[in-house]
């Protein structure tokens, strides 16, 4: 459009797009769906439906590259950019027939932002705009309708004088609520023309005095300020915090959307809403919406009066109308065209609408947030429908939100006293202490507390209380309030509008039934059902449904990984075999050490002087080895099951006080001196690097062949039993093939012995971790000796970078932030430097080795992002915690089908 732009803007770094504004109106569309990176998801869906034949008001898209431009120009905009909105908003002008910032018949706009991933309630939206005191004269005349006018321009003044000018709003709805309560009016919609008149001018004296400056009545300052306002809002610390929570890219920017205006606010037969297209909390195939009368858009959402349910059939279980009874003509239209967008879509949509004077204009649609239990309802209905195939229902599902579904729910055995009844907003239950202000719910997290936060209504700037809080509660606003959807989005718990509870800010209480609860108290919510608790209430494991185990088949027949989990109790992998955990990937023997019987058994293993009194000591630990290991390979009958030898450095298993080293020296009938000068001896300046793993058991062979014994014998006692099993035998920080050589004989050779004592043959696999970057670089050396590798990418992770996982929480928040490091390492592989390290190991192990079995056991087995790395490289399998099984067995589905549609 602008080709020529001055010489002296070649400056900036960032090169100015050709074309960067793009027009929207019934077959004039220049944009569509598929352009979300430069329209962002708002703009581009609305030229979307504008193509498809669907009303909506006209208007045009500024590009998200000019967010880039704006901030390069020190936070202005450009001059070079005004040409091309001038020209577009004549379009518009010549379109609908009215003109903007003409005297007679106004054309109003929005001015509303949109990224191309969709940020709810991040970024302000300016309704309105245009208005001034001769043109709302105007707009007065030309709809015959003052009251209607002045209500518009008092919500211009409202919103523009926040947004735009920065003033503190509370101020100017403070005015409004006086003039409310002077009147004795209930509702917005009960002021008069002369109420809004006075209003406004009482507006504008407060913005001049707050601000210094006079609110702007030229229609284009109006707009070139709002279009400034919607690239600073993708800064604001709530949009950056939203940001990183989502892992948006900064770089991204917002686009701005300039809309001509239709208007909700006419009277009785107007009105604003917004719905999805299917439940967005359980899935059920239902239109599913909130809608209010006499209103404009954010009204809906703002909670400022409960909205009323679209259909019939909701709004009677509430006892109020409809908008299928009020207005049945606009509802059959929108059931129309809501229809018509799922189809197009091929997914549930989250639909935003104004009614007219009887006329239907969509405003918004976007795939709607929902919860992990919608998703998979969803997923599964829409494969019945043939409205997705099995792949793309996979390919659609977030395999984290799971999570979500293997929360525990409140039990209904569970003696319970029910405070109120609110939305069953987001599913859930959880207790806590109440707090009433964000800031304090991040507090008193910090400080370890479990809080919930309770808000007559949430808005963006509660969202890291939002973050910090077990669950949410509102007194106000609908299914679809912020506190809603932003709940939802999260997987939080959240109770949304109920009204039957008073929540008093100043002196921080809510008073319901007679009770009254101050700050701190414990309450408990059921966002399943809405209901409010006293005090806490007893929690149970979930229950999952018919469409879960669906989706897990789908993806068990998708998936190439083998999902094992981390297990080291009866109770862990029994949990884990529920959730379809294919073997044991790693069970961690130090943890069977702990136990109260036997941790004196270990210490007097550890303080023994020489090899005989430490055979002593090692033969009682024995018996309860074996009776773990037998537990464990029954549970897991026939999986494979992977059994690490010991690992952390000794000292970690001796008292460390002077009081408790008496109370051992007592215990274990031995000299207190000898037993500390021996504590102290086995101090290690850093034993993260120090006396441990294989390095234990080439000193102390003793150790690791009662282990191996045990394991041996349990084996033999199942094979007795009649069962089938196939031990892993695992040797830790392997760093030299001589290391493994050498424990690797050591170990067969203890197996022989038992299966000749026992007189019982089993099959068996003896094989290392791969967790010091020299095993990874030396891995075809050390396949000769090994016959699987795991990779430890938690120590592998600390020994490539040099850190350590206990030490880097002072810094890494910092790099993250800072983008130094894409992610914390720990949670995420870091691919190109440890990743790296794992392929090598890979590949030279293989080598040497074509069917060497290889899996994962770190904690980034049961990362999504890292488990689509694992798919890469053709690790066999990996191993995570018991409650990430499902969300690993989704996660390499999905890795298995991105694989394919690349190749
Ligand atoms: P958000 O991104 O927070 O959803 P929107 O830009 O969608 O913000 O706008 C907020 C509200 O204003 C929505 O309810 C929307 O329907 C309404 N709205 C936006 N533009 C217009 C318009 N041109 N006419 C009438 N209502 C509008
Ligand atoms: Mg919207
Ligand atoms: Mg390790």
């Amino acid at each position: 459009m602008h080709q020529n732009v001055n010489s002296d803007k070649q400056t900036t770094k960032t090169a100015i797009p050709q074309k960067f504004v793009y027009f929207f109106a019934a077959g004039e569309s220049e944009g569509n769906a598929g352009m979300k990176n430069i329209l962002g998801g708002k703009g581009a869906n609305l030229a979307e439906m504008t193509s498809l034949g669907i009303p909506v008001p006209p208007g045009f898209t500024i590009s998200t590259e000019i967010c880039a431009h704006f901030y390069e120009a020190g936070g202005k905009l450009p001059d070079w950019v005004r040409p091309a909105v001038q020209e577009s908003m004549n379009k518009v002008e010549s379109k609908i027939g009215k003109k903007f910032g003409d005297v007679n018949n106004p054309l109003l706009v929005s001015v509303r932002s949109g990224a191309r991933a969709s940020m709810p309630g991040m970024m302000d939206t300016i309704l309105n705009l245009g208005l001034n005191d001769q043109t709302v004269e105007g707009l007065a005349k030309s709809s015959n309708n003052p009251r209607f006018a002045w209500d518009s321009y008092r919500r211009f003044i409202q919103m523009y004088s926040d947004v735009v000018m920065g003033m503190n709003s509370s101020l100017l709805e403070v005015t409004l609520e006086d003039l409310k309560e002077e009147k004795h009016y209930k509702l917005d919609t009960e002021m008069t023309v002369e109420d809004l008149k006075l209003l406004v001018k009482k507006f504008k004296d407060l913005v001049h005095q707050m601000t210094g400056q006079s609110f702007p009545a030229d229609p284009w300052e109006q707009l070139w300020g709002a279009i400034s306002a919607v690239f600073h809002s993708w800064n604001t610390p709530r949009a950056i915090t939203y940001r990183e929570l989502h892992s948006i890219p900064a770089a991204w920017g917002t686009a701005v959307n300039v809309q001509s205006m239709v208007f909700g606010n006419m009277g009785d037969d107007s009105a604003t809403g917004v719905a999805f297209t299917r439940n967005p909390s359980t899935g059920e195939k239902a239109f599913y919406g909130e809608f209010l009368i006499n209103a404009q858009g954010e009204d809906v959402v703002a909670g400022i009066r409960t909205p009323q349910p679209i259909t019939k059939v909701a709004a009677a279980a509430a006892g109020v109308m409809s908008l299928e009874e009020a207005l049945p003509q606009a509802y059959a239209q929108l059931v129309e065209i809501y229809k018509k967008l799922e189809s197009h879509y091929r997914d549930m949509q989250d639909i935003e609408f104004t009614i007219e004077r009887g006329v239907l204009w969509m405003l918004q649609t976007r795939n709607g947030k929902r919860t992990a239990a919608a998703a998979l309802k969803i997923a599964c209905d829409m494969i019945d429908e043939k409205l997705i195939t099995q792949d793309e229902a996979i390919l659609r599902l977030d395999p984290a939100a799971l999570d979500q579904l293997l929360h525990p729910t409140l039990d209904p055995k569970a003696a319970k006293t029910t405070l109120a009844k609110g939305l069953p907003a987001s599913p859930g239950g959880v207790n806590g202490q109440i707090v009433f202000t964000s800031e304090e719910a991040v507090e008193w997290k910090e400080q370890g507390k479990k809080v919930i936060l309770v808000r007559i209504e949430t808005s963006p700037e509660d969202i890291a209380g939002m973050v910090a809080a077990q669950g949410i509660f509102t007194t106000r606003g609908g299914m679809t309030s912020h506190a809603a959807v932003v709940a939802r989005g999260m997987g939080k718990c959240c109770v949304a509008g109920c009204g039957d509870i008073e929540v008093d800010y100043r002196n921080e209480t809510m008073k319901v039934k007679g009770y009254v609860l101050k700050k701190g108290d414990v309450i408990t919510l059921d966002g399943s059902t809405g209901e409010v608790y006293l005090g806490e209430v007893k929690t149970i494991e979930p229950k999952l449904d018919g469409s879960f185990e669906r989706i897990m088949k789908i993806a068990d027949g998708i998936r190439k990984l083998k999902v094992r989990t981390n297990a080291d109790t009866p109770k862990d992998a029994q949990t884990a075999r529920n959730f379809g955990a294919e073997g044991i990937g790693l069970c961690r023997t130090e943890h069977m050490f702990f136990g109260a019987d036997r941790i004196d058994a270990v210490r007097e293993m550890i303080i023994a002087d020489n090899k005989m009194d430490r055979e002593k000591a090692l033969a009682k630990l024995l018996p309860m080895q074996r009776e773990d290991f037998y537990q464990l390979f029954k549970i897991m009958d026939g999986l494979p099951v992977t059994i690490r030898l010991l690992d952390p450095p000794l000292h970690e298993f001796v008292p460390h006080t002077d009081e408790e080293t008496k109370e051992l020296a007592k215990r274990l009938n031995t000299d207190y001196e000898r037993l500390r000068s021996k504590v102290k001896s086995l101090h290690e300046f850093n034993p993260m690097l120090g006396h441990r793993g294989c390095r234990l058991a080439i000193t102390y062979p003793e150790i690791y062949q009662m282990q191996v014994r045990a394991i041996a014998e349990a084996a033999a006692q199942l094979m007795a039993e009649g069962k089938t099993l196939s031990p892993e035998i695992m040797i830790p920080l392997v760093a030299t093939d001589k290391e493994l050589d050498t424990l690797r004989a050591q170990s067969i050779a203890e197996v022989n012995k038992v299966q000749s004592e026992k007189n019982v043959k089993f099959e068996y696999t003896v094989g290392t971790m791969i967790e010091l970057p020299r095993a990874a670089i030396t891995a075809d050396a050390i396949a000769e000796h090994a016959d699987f590798f795991s990779f430890g990418t938690n120590d592998l992770t600390q020994t490539t970078l040099g850190l350590s996982r206990d030490d880097s929480g002072r810094f890494l928040g910092t790099y993250v932030s800072h983008g130094i490091l894409p992610k914390d390492p720990f949670m995420s592989i870091d691919q190109v430097g440890v990743g790296s390290l794992v392929k090598m190991g890979v590949d030279l192990g293989r080598r040497t080795k074509p069917d060497l079995k290889v899996g994962v056991c770190g904690e980034h087995g049961g990362d999504p992002e890292s488990i689509e790395f694992f798919h890469k490289v053709g690790l066999d399998y990996v191993s995570c915690s018991p409650f990430r099984v499902p969300i690993a067995r989704l996660a390499a589905a999905r890795a298995a089908l991105i694989g394919k549609k690349i190749h």
